[in-house]
C-alpha cells in the first residue's frame, strides 16, 4: 500500500481563522496583491543606470526643496482644484471604479479572494468530502484499485494533517468595545474539525444539478472506512501562555495524548488512530476517560501569534519546558510556524526565527531530541535565506529536526531551487524535508488555484528525492521509525 503525505494543511471555515488578527497583518496588502510570479533574475545595474539613478535622486531633492514653499503658498488654489476634481469624479465615479477593477493586479486579487471565499464558505463538514470528490473527478482515479495517480505514481491513500491554530491572544486594539476573548478559544474549531472527520467517513457527496449533497449514511461505515482515500491526523494548536499553570496544561495534554509512548512502533500508532478515526462527534466536553485519545497526532505552535519558545519569565518557562519534556517522553511531533508572514500579531520574528530562541532550546541537552518541524522552510520576504539556512544547519546537528515546504511557490522555479539544496554539503537534507500544502490558506497567499493544482505542481516538478518528501520523511516524522 502506497501513501502520500500532506503534513501541513488546515481545515477551516469562515468562523475559525481570526479575521481580526488577519487584518492586523503588516504585510496584508503585499501578500494579497502579489501578482503571478515573474522571472526573478536580477539584472546588473550599468554605469548609465547608476548615473540615471543619481540624477533622479538629485532632481527629487531639488523638487522637494522648491515644491514645499510653493505648495504652502498655493494651498487655497490646490484645495479648490481638489474640490473641482472631486465634483468631476463624482459624476464619473462609476467609470473610475470600472477602470480600477480592470487593472490586472486588482483582477488577480479579486480572483484570489473569490477562490478562497468559495472554499471557506463550504461548510466544514463537507470540506474533506469536497477535496476527495475533486481529486477523484479531476485527477486520474482508478475506482477498482482505489488508487489515485499523483504524477506517475499510484497512491492508495493520502494522509492529511489539518493543523489547528490557537488564536488565543488577539491583541485587540484600544477602543474596541467587545475586547475579551474566550478562555478556550479552540474548542469550537476542534469540535467542528472532529465532526468534519466523522462526516467524511460516514458519507459520500453526490452531485445533482450542480448542487452537492450528502449521500445516505454508509451502512457499516466503520468496516468500509479503510476504503476511503484520506486518513486524517490533526495537530492540536496550543499556546502554553493561555493556560494558568503546568497542571492546567497537563490536563489538556493528557486528555489527548495520555496513551502515547516513546516505545510505540509506527504501526501501533497508526492502527490506534485508524480505529478512532471518524468515531467522535463535535461535543468537546465528553467526560469519559480515553474518549479523546488517539485523535490528535501532534502539536502545532505559532510564534507569530505570540508563542515564546524560550520565555525569560520563570513561570512561563516552566510550562514550556514541561511541554517539551512531555513531547519527548511520548514522542509527540511538533510543527512550529516558521516564516516571516502568516498570522502576525505585532513583530514576533524574534520568537519565530530558528536562529534565536529555537536554537537556544535545542542547545539544551534535555530538549535535543524534540521531534520538531519548522514549517514553510523558514520562508522570508524577498531573497532572504537566513532562516532557511539556519534550519538546514539544525537538521545537521539534531536527529529529529524537519522542515516542511508548505505555502511556498507554486512554480517549477521554486522546486528547482529546492533541488539545488540537496547537494554534497547537505547530505542529510533530503531525509528532513516534508511535503505540505498549507491548503486552504494557500489559496489566498499563493497562486494555487485548488488542492489539485498544488499536488500537480509538486508531481510535475523535476526534483530529486520526491518520494522522501511525500512518503518516507513524513511517515517517520508522524509515527516514528
Ligand atoms: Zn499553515
Amino acid at each position: 500500500m502506497k501513501t502520500f503525505y500532506d503534513i501541513h494543511m488546515h481545515a477551516f471555515n469562515l468562523s475559525h481563522p481570526s479575521l481580526s488578527v488577519f487584518l492586523q497583518r503588516s504585510d496584508l496588502i503585499d501578500s494579497f496583491f502579489k501578482s503571478a510570479p515573474k522571472s526573478k533574475i536580477k539584472t546588473k545595474t550599468s554605469f548609465w543606470g547608476w548615473l540615471r539613478k543619481i540624477i533622479c535622486y538629485m532632481l527629487i531633492g531639488i523638487g522637494v526643496v522648491v515644491l514645499i514653499p510653493l505648495l504652502i503658498a498655493a494651498s487655497p488654489i490646490i484645495l479648490l482644484g481638489i474640490f473641482i476634481l472631486a465634483m468631476l469624479l463624482k459624476r464619473n465615479l462609476k467609470s473610475v471604479l470600472h477602470f480600477v477593477l480592470s487593472m490586472p493586479a486588482v483582477k488577480n486579487a479579486i480572483s484570489k479572494a473569490m477562490r478562497t471565499l468559495t472554499f471557506f464558505e463550504i461548510p466544514l463538514e463537507y470540506q474533506f468530502l469536497v477535496l476527495d470528490y475533486y481529486l477523484k473527478s479531476k485527477m486520474e482515479y482508478r475506482p477498482n484499485e482505489k488508487q489515485i495517480l499523483i504524477g506517475k505514481t499510484a497512491y492508495n491513500k493520502i494522509v492529511l494533517c489539518p493543523l489547528v491554530i490557537d488564536f488565543g491572544r488577539k491583541n485587540i486594539p484600544d477602543g474596541v468595545f467587545y475586547n475579551f476573548t474566550p478562555k478556550s478559544p479552540i474548542a469550537n474549531q476542534v469540535g467542528d474539525l472532529l465532526y468534519a472527520i466523522r462526516t467524511y467517513y460516514r458519507f459520500e457527496v453526490e452531485v445533482k444539478d450542480q448542487k452537492m449533497h450528502l449521500s445516505k449514511e454508509i451502512p457499516d461505515w466503520e468496516k468500509s472506512k479503510t476504503e476511503k482515500l484520506f486518513e486524517i491526523y490533526p495537530f492540536m494548536g496550543l499556546d502554553p501562555a493561555n493556560y494558568d499553570d503546568w497542571n492546567d496544561l497537563e490536563k489538556l495534554l493528557d486528555k489527548y495524548f495520555a496513551e502515547f509512548d516513546e516505545k510505540d512502533t509506527a504501526k501501533m500508532r497508526r492502527d490506534r488512530f485508524l480505529k478512532k478515526m471518524g468515531t467522535l462527534d463535535s461535543n468537546m466536553y465528553n467526560p469519559t476517560e480515553g474518549y479523546y485519545y488517539n485523535v490528535f497526532a501532534g502539536i502545532k505552535l505559532y510564534p507569530q501569534l505570540g508563542f515564546d519558545p524560550y520565555p525569560s519569565n520563570s513561570k512561563e518557562f516552566e510550562k514550556v519546558k514541561r511541554l517539551y519534556l512531555y513531547c519527548i517522553e511520548k514522542r509527540i511531533p511538533i510543527t512550529t510556524h516558521c516564516s516571516d508572514g502568516g498570522y502576525k500579531v505585532g513583530d514576533n520574528d524574534h520568537l519565530t526565527s530558528p536562529l534565536g530562541k529555537w536554537k537556544k532550546v535545542l542547545e539544551q541537552k534535555e530538549f535535543e531530541n524534540l521531534t520538531l518541524n519548522f514549517a514553510h522552510f523558514g520562508s522570508q520576504k524577498g531573497k532572504q535565506t537566513e532562516w532557511r539556512d539556519a534550519i538546514i544547519e539544525l537538521t545537521k546537528k539534531y536527529p529529529n529536526i524537519y522542515t516542511d515546504i508548505s505555502c511556498n511557490d507554486t512554480t517549477a522555479e521554486y522546486y528547482n531551487n529546492l533541488g539545488k539544496l540537496f547537494n554534497d554539503s547537505n547530505p542529510q537534507l533530503h531525509e528532513k524535508v516534508l511535503f505540505g500544502s498549507d491548503f486552504s490558506i494557500n489559496l489566498l497567499v499563493t497562486e494555487a488555484q485548488s488542492y489539485n493544482h498544488y499536488l500537480e505542481t509538486f508531481a510535475e516538478a523535476e526534483l530529486a528525492h520526491k518520494t522522501d518528501l511525500c512518503e518516507r520523511n513524513p511517515e517517520r516524522f508522524l509515527f516514528g521509525e
